[in-house]
């Protein structure tokens, strides 16, 4: 059997013991998921967020150091961000349209003793200027993603223009490079059962009732995650990347299914990274360079469920969002989806901040707890294909540049 059927097969399980459980001996649940489900959920993600600080660090200097040129760093990265803010943009547009047709929110649900405390958001202004490091060894020491990327690129940068004289260290890097893909196919061996624990412990917890409840929002967030995939990412990658939307997502899908049981895109990297570089044909360089990032600020999924919420919570209270209150959403959404770290959970902290900006009950978050941790899920396989699909289409339209570049060249000749 391979990897990804035997995935699928430990979440099916995982979704059906936890269903079990909770509605026949919720008592059990809790002695099973504090000694199986819970600690084989946390060895499997333990073992792959182990690999993402040195994968980052090594393969973004690698990528960088192999693009060399930096007019074709500016480029990859202008095209890389471009993508970004684009499909972000339609991924909460179709959220909220989504959410005003279907109406969630038009329920009796009983709001009294809802209380959810905001944590601080960081600011705009405080999120780039903290891209910059003051000391590489600690964004390491703390994983904090922008920082080691912002450092990663520099140090690809200059072993490019040092060429010869730091071969050496290129060397190392690249062999780094690959003891840790080496050893992302290594533990990707013990996904099925982590893969198992995860939704054993996720779905035991909340039951089939808990669902029931807030199936309608979860209905519309599912919808707006599918139309997203497929009608944006779908044409993207075919017209933009020129290939074959279904093949895409095929070999893609192993991917998706680590996302879907980690909910982190960043513990995802390692098989992302991977997956597309060997099923997709995105050549290292761009898919060191465009996953990366997008593990840590493209997150179409996120932005979704935040359009979705928002619409959601406005329809509970009673409020009416104004045409302004709307492109005040999608900004702060965009926004949002940029800080959000790929770590599970955090797009509902980010809520509180779009939530606030238009003067929505930030106790609304409250309602839609509950089943966040299951939609968590889902948002963030969608948010890692977002970056894989990037990838395609910049390593296309690079090739394309190249060639082009060739013809000339051969013109002049
Ligand atoms: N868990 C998501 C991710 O890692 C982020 C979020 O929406 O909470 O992609």
């Amino acid at each position: 059997m391979k990897l990804t059927g035997k995935i699928l097969l430990g979440l099916l399980l995982g979704a059906v013991v936890g269903i079990a459980l909770h509605t026949f001996a919720p008592q059990w649940f809790t002695t099973l998921d504090t000694y199986i489900f819970g600690p084989l959920g946390t060895i499997f993600l333990n073992l792959i967020k182990m690999l993402v600080v040195p994968i980052v660090f090594f393969s973004i200097t690698l990528g960088t150091a192999s693009l060399g040129d930096p007019k074709k760093l500016g480029r990859i990265g202008g095209k890389t961000i471009g993508f970004f803010l684009v499909t972000t943009t339609i991924a909460i547009t179709i959220a909220i349209s989504l959410a005003f047709i279907i109406q969630p929110g038009n329920i009796d649900i009983d709001t009294t003793g809802a209380e959810y405390e905001a944590q601080e958001a960081p600011t705009v202004v405080e999120t780039f200027t903290s891209i910059i490091p003051t000391n590489p060894i600690q964004a390491m020491v703390e994983g904090n993603m922008l920082q080691i990327i912002f450092f990663s690129v520099f140090v690809g940068f200059a072993l490019a223009m040092l060429g010869k004289k730091a071969e050496n260290v290129t060397k190392v890097i690249e062999q780094g490079n690959d003891i840790m893909m080496y050893l992302v196919n290594l533990i990707m061996k013990f996904a099925p059962y982590g893969a198992f624990g995860l939704l054993a412990s996720a779905v035991g917890e909340l039951g089939l009732d808990g669902m029931r409840a807030m199936l309608m929002y979860m209905v519309v967030v599912v919808l707006g995650l599918v139309l997203h995939a497929v009608i944006t990412y779908g044409s993207a990658v075919k017209f933009l990347g020129n290939m074959n939307p279904i093949e895409f997502f095929k070999k893609f899908f192993p991917a998706m299914t680590v996302g879907f049981s980690t909910s982190s895109s960043s513990s995802t990297l390692p098989i992302s990274m991977k997956t597309a570089q060997e099923k997709l044909n995105v050549p290292k360089p761009i898919s060191s360079f465009v996953q990366p990032l997008g593990a840590t600020i493209n997150m179409d999924g996120t932005a979704i469920m935040q359009g979705v919420a928002t619409v959601f919570i406005a329809q509970v209270y009673n409020v009416d969002l104004t045409f302004s209150a709307i492109i005040m959403v999608i900004l702060t959404a965009v926004l949002a989806s940029i800080g959000t770290a790929g770590v599970p959970g955090v797009g509902l902290i980010m809520l509180a901040m779009v939530l606030t900006q238009v003067n929505l009950p930030v106790e609304g978050i409250a309602l839609i707890i509950g089943i966040d941790r299951i939609l968590d899920m889902t948002r963030t396989a969608l948010n890692i294909t977002g970056d894989a699909a990037c990838a395609v289409v910049v390593s296309e339209t690079e090739k394309k540049h190249e060639d082009s570049q060739l013809t000339e060249e051969r013109m002049e000749a």
